[in-house]
């Protein structure tokens, strides 16, 4: 961030020095590039990948081996085949026995949490492509079973090598997961468990969700590894347990021998190996500082998002997995903003049945208590492989293709997507819970969609089930199209929720995805502002509320921004929620209208960045800010 020299920006605020936050004063400080990642110190190891799970962590490394299992490969005569078959079909068997039995302990211990994961691996056990595939290669190829499914799973992955969507690219790892734990049964070799000492940084190619449940929030203290990405299970489940982690480091396991010291940055996606002592004294200090501000900010948790002139916003949690909903209470969210339902399709080998719908979704609001639960429909499309039952369709521009709410509208999604809407209307008797399609482009979507719920209801009622008759049903605003004809979509609506990722990639023509074009990717382009504005004018002006759910919203550099454009309810990963609150109470509504206004009058995104940057350098301790 650059910060300091007035740059053009008048010192808005009530006074320009530092904000003590919670009862500490946290003077600006001169700010120490944490990820020095550009001058590295000779001797130590700097590793880069994807920030899958904030935080610094400072460890000695437990590395799991978890490496590729030696494959015998071996012709059978004709008498062997049924032989083979037989060992192949008793190494499922037993697999399934070994998870069941996890997924029980599981159970046992931490509730449903993971249940879904290691179910969706019990189902790929039975899959005909790995059951049926397999055994017809050991009866024509005369080959033993452990060669016969080493093919198989090599296969499958090579189909979803083939998918450019990063989520989907990831449940490669499933596969192999569930393959190489046939393997192990054939081969009569045992996974050993992983058991890390306290505080330790596991360091692995890989790990399966069997081996991620077992390591308890207390006693690791990061996680790295070669494969993943930020939507991998190791990524989410150590968001959920706030374990900070650094995934798709591609060798990580070559750098890095059992014992070793890590530091791991899970908010830069940087690992260093080995550190230099003055390296590890930077860490130290800054860890002990985002421990205290993290402290200090959680003081105000049960206190209102409200500013010093009273103004009053709500702040929301973005939540992937029901697993995240504990710490979105923890940091004191007033509700769900966003629940992005693709995970339950995601998770799952079968598509998801309107029972599962239901109790998933139930759950969610029972455990919310009377907050607001916001489901998003599912966002599954283009190339996105889901389920059994959804066909894999090659697309040029998959951004621009079949996806979203086109496919919950086309003949062949719409099954799913009614056994989603009655499944979270049926939810919705059991406390509040809101309706939310992404990805509408018009008027005309809007209705068809909200149609599907009234039939949904209808149905409902014939069956004598109970629902909420009021359910608000909202849109995401994440298309130019939508957004500015929102004087004509508000009518239509009970709230709106923009999505910046989305919103920000279709406006600028920029590929959200692409890191050769990510400089382009700009929230305080002047175009994305008179959006934002002219959205939340539009909302204002119908009495429709404009909440925002992009990543834009947790960032707490645009906190003061975006209140003086005119957003209401800010929705973001439930960690930025105390530091985003923190900015709220300590400005005035008129500041950042003020802000806000100046910032519309500039040209381009360097200016008006340099304002906001300016004027939030003055008002709030960097640490605050980064
Ligand atoms: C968005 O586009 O801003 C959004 C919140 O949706 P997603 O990131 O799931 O596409
Ligand atoms: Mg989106």
């Amino acid at each position: 961030m650059s910060t300091g020299g007035n740059g053009g920006g008048k010192p808005d605020g009530p006074d320009s020095g530092s904000i003590p936050l919670a009862g500490m004063s946290l003077e600006p400080q001169k700010r120490i590039r944490p990820d020095s990642s550009t001058m590295p110190i000779l001797g130590e190891i700097r590793k880069r990948g994807a920030g899958a799970s904030p935080g610094i962590a400072i460890g000695r490394a437990y590395v799991v081996d978890r490496r590729k299992l030696k494959v015998p490969k071996r012709h059978v005569n004709s008498e062997e085949i049924d032989i083979e078959i037989a060992r192949f079909r008793a190494a499922i068997a037993e697999s399934d026995g070994q998870l069941e039995r996890i997924k029980n302990k599981l159970v046992a211990r931490e509730g449903e949490d993971h249940f879904h994961i290691l179910e969706a691996h019990q189902l790929m056990l039975h899959d005909e492509h790995v059951v049926d595939e397999t055994i017809r290669r050991i009866r024509e190829d005369h080959i033993n079973a452990e060669w016969a499914l080493r093919r198989t799973v090599e296969q499958i992955k090579h189909i979803f090598d083939a998918i450019e969507d990063d989520y989907f690219r990831e449940r490669r790892s499933d596969i192999d997961f569930v393959g190489d734990r046939i393997l192990r049964n054939l081969l009569g070799e045992e996974e050993g468990p992983v058991a890390p000492p306290p505080d330790a940084v596991v360091v692995a190619n890989d790990l399966s969700p069997g081996d991620t449940s077992q390591l308890h929030r207390a006693a690791v203290a990061a996680l790295v590894t070669d494969a993943g990405g930020k939507t991998s299970h190791t990524a989410i489940i150590a968001r959920a347990h706030e374990i900070p982690a650094v995934v798709g480091l591609e060798d990580v396991t070559n750098a890095v021998g059992n014992g070793d010291l890590v530091i791991v940055d899970g908010g830069a996606g940087l690992v260093i190996v080995n550190p230099e002592p003055q390296t590890v004294a930077h860490y130290r200090a800054r860890a002990r500082r985002e421990a205290a501000i993290g402290e200090a900010l959680l003081a105000n948790r049960d206190l209102p998002a409200e500013t010093i002139d009273g103004h009053r916003v709500h702040l929301f949690a973005n939540v992937d997995v029901v697993e995240e909903l504990e710490g979105a209470k923890q940091h004191g969210a007033e509700g769900v903003g966003l629940f992005r339902t693709e995970f339950l399709f995601l998770t799952k080998v079968d598509i998801p049945t309107e029972d599962e719908h239901y109790q998933y979704a139930r759950s969610v609001v029972e455990q919310l208590g009377g907050k607001v639960a916001t489901f998003r429909t599912f966002d599954l499309g283009g190339d996105k492989v889901g389920p059994a039952g959804t066909s894999l369709v090659r697309e040029a521009n998959p951004a621009l293709g079949l996806r979203s709410i086109r496919i919950s509208l086309s003949a062949q999604g719409r099954p799913l997507f009614l056994q989603q809407l009655r499944g979270l209307l049926r939810a919705s008797a059991h406390g509040p819970l809101r309706i939310m399609f992404p990805m509408v482009s018009g008027v005309a979507e809007i209705r068809e969609a909200k149609a599907a719920v009234e039939e949904c209801k209808e149905d409902l009622r014939a069956r004598g089930e109970p629902f909420d008759p009021a359910i608000k049903v909202g849109v995401m605003i994440e298309m130019p199209s939508v957004a500015l004809i929102a004087d004509m979509v508000a009518p239509e609506v009970d709230f709106f929720s923009i999505g910046t990722n989305d919103l920000i990639q279709y406006t600028l023509a920029i590929d959200r995805v692409n890191e050769h074009v990510s400089y382009l990717y700009k929230p305080l382009h002047p175009a994305i502002l008179r959006i934002i504005r002219y959205v939340a004018d539009a909302g204002r002006e119908h009495r429709v509320p404009v909440a925002m759910c992009g990543e834009m919203a947790g960032d707490p550099l645009f906190a003061l921004i975006l209140l003086g454009l005119g957003l209401e309810e800010l929705s973001m990963n439930a960690v930025a929620i105390p530091v985003v609150k923190s900015v709220v109470r300590a400005s005035t509504f008129e500041e950042a209208q003020r802000l806000a206004d100046h910032a519309l009058t500039l040209a381009t995104p360097d200016e008006i960045e340099e304002l906001v940057r300016d004027h939030m350098a003055k008002r709030f301790p960097e640490d605050v800010l980064k």
